[in-house]
């Protein structure tokens, strides 16, 4: 356990992070012979699923799509108890994945890196982390994650208060016990909305601090029926390989056929009800062809929505301030929840707008805002996080030649594939901006990429290569191409984490790739068919002469 700078060698491949996409990193890596090093900063696997340990965390992709596929033996011999995974389960399954597969001993935990720099003549990154490690790679792979830097706003006063805060994304191992408590959450996105219902059920009084309504839907979650189950794992191969010709990597909806203006008012009430009754978002935004791209369709599937929370809702003013109206629903990320709308009836609830009447500041005693002072016991902070670019530009990463990743990213990331960038040879990222990653089924996601990332190593090494780097005139299409496709839909008009617009400041950039899984998966596959096309590559000493002429 170095406490001084500490070298601790060479290794083929570095892959910081040991979430979803770092472990698969390292199983496939392994396959190929090389040798890898992990450093995680948590001291267990799982990323996301270590850190969010909210009351209420779960998936909102059903656990039988939401796994590994890599190994058929433990696809067929994982049981998932309930339709959708709480964070326990996934924790639990995402460890059994890490000792079945041996993947530990490749791993530094409590370690976070903090500087990556490209040494361009002897084609090697060094990476140095906060425990004085330094370690040098030819090849290094950021599975740092889309969710992974918690952002809680700067409110004035919070230093000085006197009960407990909290961050959804940074929640304490031992859980917290809100029992008898006046609790205050701050924010209502997925991580809010999931815990609102639980705290509520513990605490003496529950005020919600919303800014911004937001679009849920049931996730009628239950038990995961035994023959459900049988069918599934029967046709697991097939659903696996399906779900990439879907946009969202998630098979088992059928295609919708027709545009929602092509239905009448009682054929839409009608499908509603029935994907409303079903649960699930994928399922509800296949309602209609168009949904996601023209306004009007959208404003049809938005209003049921919204009728359905008004006749939830009991309190009329609280309904109409829960019913959102600054976004198409889907142009944010779509929540699924468990009886969200229903806590607003209970008698220790109360909704606060803080749009109208934002927060002034945190008291020693509790939260003031435009217009009332609340007394609280403990805040949470359900605010969300510094997303897509967030992880990578913690770290310093840099060339000798003196590029920086905070400075390519500082009017917003840019990208090959969301795989590779020009100027940052040998670095890839699994599931990077303009990739679909976020919009899709993420451990799909994350396998696709190292996959990709694997062939690719394997590509470089039988031909003798040593290096490879995104040409810029690649990265400029491709970074056009998705500009182009969002702005064919509605995504771009609402004030998402997807554009950045959590973060003051933040420049205002699409950063997913909406184009779908197969598009993209195609033109993954057609780039490294055609010899990496919009790479290039070579070995190193051929770089060296070059430079040296
Ligand atoms: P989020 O969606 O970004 O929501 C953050 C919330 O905090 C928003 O309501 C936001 O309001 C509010 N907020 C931020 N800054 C604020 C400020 N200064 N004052 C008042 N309110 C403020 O974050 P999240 O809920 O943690 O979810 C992030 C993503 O993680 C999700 O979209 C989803 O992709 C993923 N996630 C998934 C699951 C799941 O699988 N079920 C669960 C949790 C999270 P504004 O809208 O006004 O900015």
């Amino acid at each position: 356990m170095p406490d001084r700078t500490s070298d601790i060698g060479n290794f083929d491949a570095i892959i910081v992070g040991a979430g979803v996409g770092g472990l698969y990193a390292i199983y496939r890596l392994r396959k190929l012979g090389l040798n890898v090093r992990v450093f995680e900063a948590g001291d267990g696997v799982g990323g996301t699923w270590y850190w969010n340990r909210y009351p209420g965390c779960r998936c909102d992709v059903e656990s039988l799509e939401y796994s590994y596929s890599f190994s058929d033996d433990l696809q067929q011999e994982w049981h998932w108890p309930e339709r959708y995974g709480t964070q326990p389960e996934i924790l639990r399954y995402i460890n059994h994945v890490a000792d079945r597969f041996d993947l530990r001993r490749d791993i530094e935990f409590n370690t976070r890196v903090k500087e990556a720099v490209f040494d361009s003549k002897a084609n090697l990154w060094t990476l140095k982390t906060d425990r004085g490690h330094v370690a040098t790679a030819r090849y290094c792979i950021m599975a740092t994650g889309n969710l992974s830097t918690p952002r809680k706003p700067s409110i004035a006063g919070l230093e000085n208060f006197e009960g407990k805060w909290y961050h959804t994304g940074l929640w304490p191992h031992e859980g917290v016990d809100f029992a008898g408590l006046r609790v205050g959450v701050i924010g209502t996105g997925s991580s809010g909305v999931q815990s609102i219902p639980i705290i509520a059920r513990q605490a003496k009084h529950l005020y919600v601090f919303q800014r911004t309504a937001n679009f849920s839907l049931p996730a009628r979650n239950g038990p995961m029926p035994p023959d459900k189950e049988r069918a599934h794992k029967a046709e697991y191969s097939a659903r696996r390989r399906a779900a990439y010709d879907t946009p969202f990597g998630i098979a088992g909806h059928p295609p919708p056929v027709k545009s929602a203006l092509q239905a009448t008012e009682a054929e839409r009430q009608r499908a509603y009800e029935a994907k409303w009754a079903e649960g699930g978002s994928i399922s509800f935004l296949y309602s209609y062809t168009d949904l996601l791209v023209n306004r009007e369709s959208n404003d049809t599937a938005s209003e049921f929505v919204r009728q359905k929370i008004r006749a939830t809702v009991k309190d009329p003013k609280t309904a109409e301030l829960l019913c959102p109206n600054d976004h198409p629903i889907g142009t944010k990320r779509l929540i699924l929840d468990t009886d969200y709308y229903e806590t607003y009836n209970r008698g220790n609830v109360t909704l606060v707008d803080i749009r109208s009447k934002p927060i002034q500041e945190i008291t020693p005693t509790g939260l003031r805002t435009a217009d009332a002072d609340y007394a609280l016991d403990a805040i949470v902070f359900a605010t969300g996080f510094d997303a897509m670019t967030g992880a990578m530009k913690e770290i310093d990463i840099h060339t000798d030649d003196g590029l920086s990743i905070r400075e390519k990213w500082e009017g917003g990331p840019r990208t090959y594939l969301g795989i590779m960038m020009a100027g940052f040879p040998n670095l890839f990222m699994i599931t990077g901006p303009q990739s679909p990653g976020v919009k899709s089924q993420m451990i799909l996601a994350c396998e696709q990429h190292v996959n990709w990332i694997a062939a690719c190593l394997q590509y470089l090494r039988k031909r003798g290569l040593t290096r490879i780097e995104a040409e810029q005139d690649a990265e400029d299409s491709w970074i056009q191409h998705n500009n182009d496709v969002a702005d064919r839909t509605l995504y771009p008009l609402a004030n998402s984490w997807y554009v950045g617009a959590n973060i003051p400041g933040k420049p205002r950039v699409f950063m997913p790739y909406v184009g779908g899984v197969t598009a993209y998966k195609k033109k993954c596959d057609d780039v490294a068919a055609k010899g990496y096309e919009g790479f290039r590559l070579s070995d190193v000493t051929e770089e060296q002469l070059y430079a040296a002429n």
